[in-house]
């Protein structure tokens, strides 16, 4: 079994013997507040630290666990531990409906999504308030009968809290290191690219919203039996959601450990100077530490500790296949690489149409690629070429016509349908995921694109990819510390990881010099010859005219000329659009 598993497993064994240890029931009460901040706040990351979405709703879920098991153990005498299933599921389904209505609006991201769910935590308490469920007064459990596992009740709600804190710290790690997890976090860096690179971000975000709310509401259910008297002043406030966030922050929201280690932390320094006399100097002093922390450790303390080790403790990664970096010479020719054309049509785009408030970037645009083919997609800015490769890999929703690859309507499937489909594809500008090295960001492609590997597979992947563009040295590396040319690269070894059939190459060589140019076409002409498909939009002609079997143009989202590079280039019209009007 995984070294961390076990610790967490040890851990969780070890704190189970302390009720049997005879120690003053105020330890036992102690931890039982760590153990309940540490589900909270670990229950909060799952959803919000690993995608970016933070949510101020938190209060909301936990408190509709508390009052779930309130109303079922007094209202309808349930057994206590037969109501926190219930506690977890009412708090996961009002998650689940709030995420489908707000995960479907790409708007709401960031502050939106934030201040939304704040207000789901006003409507839960005002519903709370005048319904039967509390009606006001508040709901007393003195009279619930608490499960017996340890010498006392306090300490059976001990344990069950331990029990509960145990499998969300595991929750937590495992969806860390898992296909989701990898997942979430690309959401965090760059949703639209994740979505494009074949994850199924809404799918995602609705599972981690549910693991999330459900283990919040176990938290409300257990605290409940803890407080025993259940108000909805006290529950639906902005505390809960304000420590959670606070705690993941400190301790660190991209490890799955960090709201553990802040939940710990915070609930100490609340006990070490808040108690006894000296409360408001107490509290002072806590919100000066925790305002130092956050400002020296921004990052949250676990990674801030982790680095260091890091940095002290691991040499510079082995320089794998330096040799590819180096660029070609700049004076080298490029030649065409001899290539017959395959009479099989891949993709077939029918009248394909995209507006943007007014502007029609797109306008009935027709043309097919042959299989292996390298068709060149030219035209002056703004023609609507990028629009294409938009339209094409699902970026954006197309106005109407069809892009069928193998019969399939591309423009009909969702961005991450379309990567499973066999499309990759560059962005004009590079996009990576800055919070992950290189190697996580084509190995991601590789895990998420149309071959759907599993972990290892597409770090090997990733590593030929990597080698393959001359990036192999720089694979341990944050994109912030690349160049153009290498984040350009960078871009291509994402698009090749995932195997794609039809590579959407949008400006990759636009910024390089001459040299990296070369290295480039040589490395799209490799592309080719395994098999892939390309649609190459570039400006650099003598790369066009190396590299494409046949061009398209297009001028104001409209086709206006296609056939032989060489041919099409000396047409009036085509000189008419790159030039204006007066060349003509
Ligand atoms: P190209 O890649 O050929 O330079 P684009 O496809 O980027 O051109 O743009 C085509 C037209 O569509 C331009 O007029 C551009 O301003 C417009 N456009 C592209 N993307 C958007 C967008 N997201 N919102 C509004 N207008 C856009
Ligand atoms: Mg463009």
């Amino acid at each position: 079994m995984d070294k961390k598993v076990i610790g967490i497993l040890i851990a969780g064994a070890l704190l189970a013997v302390i009720p049997w240890l005879g120690l003053p029931t105020f330890y036992e009460s102690f931890i039982y507040l760590v153990l309940h901040w540490i589900i909270l706040a670990t229950s909060w990351n799952i959803l919000s630290g690993y995608t970016g979405y933070f949510s101020f709703g938190h209060g909301a879920f936990f408190g509709a666990g508390m009052y779930t098991t309130a109303v079922l153990t007094v209202n309808f005498n349930m057994p206590f531990l037969w109501s926190l299933p219930f506690a977890g599921l009412v708090a996961a389904l009002i998650g689940l409906a709030v995420g489908f209505v707000v995960f479907r609006t790409r708007k709401v991201r960031g502050e939106l999504f934030a201040l939304l769910t704040l207000a789901v935590t006003f409507v839960l308490a005002t519903i709370v308030l005048n319904t039967p469920i509390d009606g006001g007064p508040g709901v007393y459990m003195t009279s619930v009968a608490v499960p017996k596992f340890g010498p006392s009740a306090s300490s059976s709600i001990y344990l069950i809290a331990l029990a509960v804190a145990v499998a969300t710290v595991l929750i937590a790690y495992l969806i860390h290191g898992s296909r989701l997890g990898t997942g979430l976090f690309a959401i965090h860096d760059d949703e639209d690219v994740a979505e494009v690179m074949g994850v199924p971000t809404f799918r995602y975000k609705m599972v981690a919203l549910c693991m999330s709310c459900g283990l919040a509401g176990l938290a409300g259910g257990i605290h409940a039996l803890f407080v025993s008297y259940v108000t909805a002043g006290e529950t639906f406030n902005i505390t809960v959601p304000l420590t959670v966030v606070l705690m993941s922050v400190l301790g660190g929201t991209r490890h799955w450990a960090g709201p553990a280690l802040g939940a710990v932390v915070i609930t100490a320094l609340q006990y070490a100077f808040t108690a006894g006399d000296s409360a408001v100097v107490g509290k002072a002093v806590t919100g000066a530490v925790l305002i130092s922390a956050i400002l020296f450790m921004p990052n949250g303390i676990l990674y801030y500790f982790l680095k260091r080790r890091k940095k002290a403790g691991l040499q510079a990664p082995v320089e794998k296949n330096e040799a590819a970096a180096v660029p070609l010479s700049d004076g080298e020719v490029i030649t065409r690489a001899p290539h017959v054309l395959s009479n099989e049509i891949l993709l077939d785009v029918r009248e394909v149409s995209k507006a943007f408030s007014g502007v029609q970037a797109l306008n009935k645009v027709s043309f097919n690629v042959r299989k292996g083919e390298i068709l060149g997609l030219l035209g002056p800015n703004g023609s609507g070429k990028s629009t294409f490769i938009n339209v094409a890999s699902g970026h954006f929703a197309s106005d109407g016509g069809e892009i069928l690859l193998g019969g399939i309507d591309l423009a009909r499937l969702p961005a991450h349908a379309v990567s499973h489909c066999g499309v990759a594809r560059t962005y004009q500008i590079p996009r990576p995921f800055a919070h992950m090295s290189v190697l996580d960001n084509v190995s991601m492609a590789a895990m998420f694109g149309s071959n759907s590997l599993d972990r290892k597979a597409s770090i090997r992947e990733a590593w030929e990819c990597l080698e393959f563009t001359g990036l192999a040295a720089k694979a341990l590396s944050l994109p912030e510390d690349l160049n153009l040319h290498q984040r350009k690269f960078l871009e291509l070894a994402r698009a090749l990881a995932s195997r794609p059939q039809l590579v959407l190459l949008d400006e990759v060589l636009s910024g390089l010099t001459p040299g990296e140019i070369n290295e480039a076409v040589r490395m799209i002409q490799k592309i080719r010859a395994q098999g892939a498909t390309i649609i190459f939009v570039e400006h650099v002609m003598r790369a066009v005219m190396a590299l494409t079997d046949r061009v398209v143009v297009l001028h104001h989202g409209q086709m206006i000329a296609s056939g032989l590079a060489t041919d099409v280039m000396q047409q009036p019209e085509v000189i008419t659009a790159y030039l204006g009007k007066q060349h003509a």
